[in-house]
């Protein structure tokens, strides 16, 4: 079929204001919100905005007969290169299906289009006594889709859980246009977990049209404190001493002097810009609760070492100690024209080290690099500042991004805690896993998508799922193992 067919179709499904095209259009989809030169960018052939679980299985089945790629979008805010589409092919953008269908007050669910902005799912549900826990610093601009498919974390993850522990069932459209449900209202059906399966999966086995959400009940109080530390590695101890105490805060965050810098002047969150570092703890509960445990935990701060711990229990000082830490990457352009930030998990144990190892890296490439942490979870965000402009600079980002990946590694850690692999990280997949590991976990996507054409070239080191170029690497590991059929 030839490009001028294909857009006529596609008008065909979606109407005339559903389809772009021309290159002006494309080009605004060729990024998501990951750094240029750390993921690759790619033009589609066409975007399509279906606003129907129909519209989304004609695109797939259209797209399955002419054997094209099919990516599905969500707001771009990725940052791994996720809803790229390297391979060229139809990205599905589900921003216009933004309905919540419906909110189900008695089993605390609610049933939720794909291009549902989370922050308005809790806004929407709020004065029902309810919100959806994961909470993506980029929640104000973030899908319900993009935060299934990439097993989205948040502050408040670390007391509720991930994206995944808030999924009961999903509506999904299958690369050959079937649309199935998966999971469903009781928790616990038999079989594989297909639910499972699919979130975190990275828009590569199937496009979500419905998402089942589990809705979690507000707490009575809230208590936010902020603690002031002389350095990262203070901060670092408490953030141990906390949680082996047995205390588990509904958020506990750190950043570091560079962030203070960076945000404070612009936010005016409250933040003091002499301190080394600074915590933000939150803890919900029972008023007495909520009291007692935040006793404990300024207690444990002083003991580390804190210069100062401010109590907030008013909305409005705790909205202000918040928007700081959710704006330290927006406020980022205050220090340096270009950032780029890893996701890396080590062991709460490790967070010292770690934090050690990134000082030294930065020293080594001569780059500033701003700790800003999930830190309850081991959860860094190392932001590496630099200049694109400036001859090398991009290079030695890279370079201290590989060096800090390969730490994290090397002390138990994971590749990513929560903004997935896409095309950033595949190449580091064989760090942590084995090609048995990467083999089997290509069954499963061959299993969903025989024809490779879901969101290609994701996830896998190149060579490792079946597609032209990588056919005769990946046919090797196949046959070795005789896990997948061509
Ligand atoms: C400032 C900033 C802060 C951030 N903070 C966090 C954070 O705290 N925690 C966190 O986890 N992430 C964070 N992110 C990353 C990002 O916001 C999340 O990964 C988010 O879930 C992506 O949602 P999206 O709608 O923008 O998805 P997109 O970027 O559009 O897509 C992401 C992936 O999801 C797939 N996808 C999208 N919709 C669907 C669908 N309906 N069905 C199947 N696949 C789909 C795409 O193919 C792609 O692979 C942050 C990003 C920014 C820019």
């Amino acid at each position: 079929m030839d490009r001028a067919a294909l857009i006529d179709k596609l008008r065909d499904i979606c109407g005339e204001g559903g389809v772009f095209h021309t290159p002006s259009d494309l080009m605004v989809y060729e990024y998501d919100g990951g750094v240029d030169g750390a993921v690759e960018t790619g033009r589609p052939v066409a975007v399509t905005l279906p606003t129907t679980t129909e519209q989304v299985a004609a695109i797939v089945k259209l797209a399955h007969a002419a054997g094209i790629p099919v990516t599905a979008r969500g707001a771009g805010t990725g940052l791994s290169g996720g809803a790229i589409t390297e391979e060229g092919g139809i990205i599905v953008a589900l921003t216009r299906m933004d309905r919540i269908v419906e909110v189900d007050r008695e089993d605390r669910t609610a049933l939720v289009e794909p291009g549902v902005i989370n922050l308005e799912l809790s806004e929407a549900t709020g004065p029902q006594g309810m919100f959806f826990a994961p909470d993506p610093s980029s929640q104000k601009a973030c899908t319900i889709g993009g935060n299934v498919a990439e097993n989205s974390g948040g502050p408040h993850c670390l007391k509720y859980g991930v994206t995944t522990n808030h999924i009961l069932g999903l509506e999904v459209v299958l690369p050959d246009g079937r649309v199935v449900w998966t999971g469903g209202r009781a928790s616990g059906a038999p079989g594989y977990d297909l639910t499972g399966a699919l979130v975190g999966s990275e828009g590569m086995l199937g496009i979500v049209t419905k998402a089942l959400v589990k809705l979690t009940p507000n707490p009575e109080a809230i208590l936010v404190q902020l603690a002031a530390f002389p350095d990262i590695d203070s901060a670092s101890q408490a953030t141990s001493k906390i949680i082996a105490a047995g205390i588990i805060p509904a958020a506990l965050e750190m950043m570091d002097n560079l962030c203070i810098q960076a945000v404070e002047p612009q936010y005016h969150a409250g933040y003091p810009m002499d301190a080394g570092a600074v915590l933000l703890v939150e803890t919900d509960g029972s008023a007495e609760e909520v009291r007692a445990v935040g006793e404990e935990i300024a207690a444990i701060c002083r003991e580390c070492g804190a210069t100062e711990v401010r109590i907030a229990t008013e909305q409005g000082e705790r909205d202000r100690l918040w928007k700081g830490r959710k704006m330290v990457l927006a406020a980022m352009g205050r220090l340096s024209p270009n950032y780029y930030l890893h996701d890396t998990v080590v062991p709460r144990s490790q967070l010292p080290a770690t934090v050690a190892r990134v000082a030294e890296i930065s020293a080594d490439s001569g780059l500033p690099i701003a700790n800003v942490f999930h830190a309850g979870d081991g959860n860094l965000h190392p932001l590496m500042l630099f200049d694109r402009r400036k001859p090398g600079d991009t290079e030695r980002m890279l370079e201290a991004g590989k060096e800090i990946i390969k730490f994290c590694v090397s002390v138990g850690g994971a590749l990513s805690g929560e903004h997935g692999i896409g095309t950033e990280k595949r190449d580091y997949m064989t760090l942590v896993y084995t090609a048995e590991d990467l083999a089997a976990m290509a069954g499963l996507k061959n299993a969903f998508d025989p024809g490779g054409r879901f969101n290609p070239g994701k996830l896998f080191p190149k060579g490792y799922v079946c597609g032209e170029v990588r056919a005769l690497r990946a046919q090797a590991i196949a046959q070795k193992h005789g896990i997948y059929a061509w």
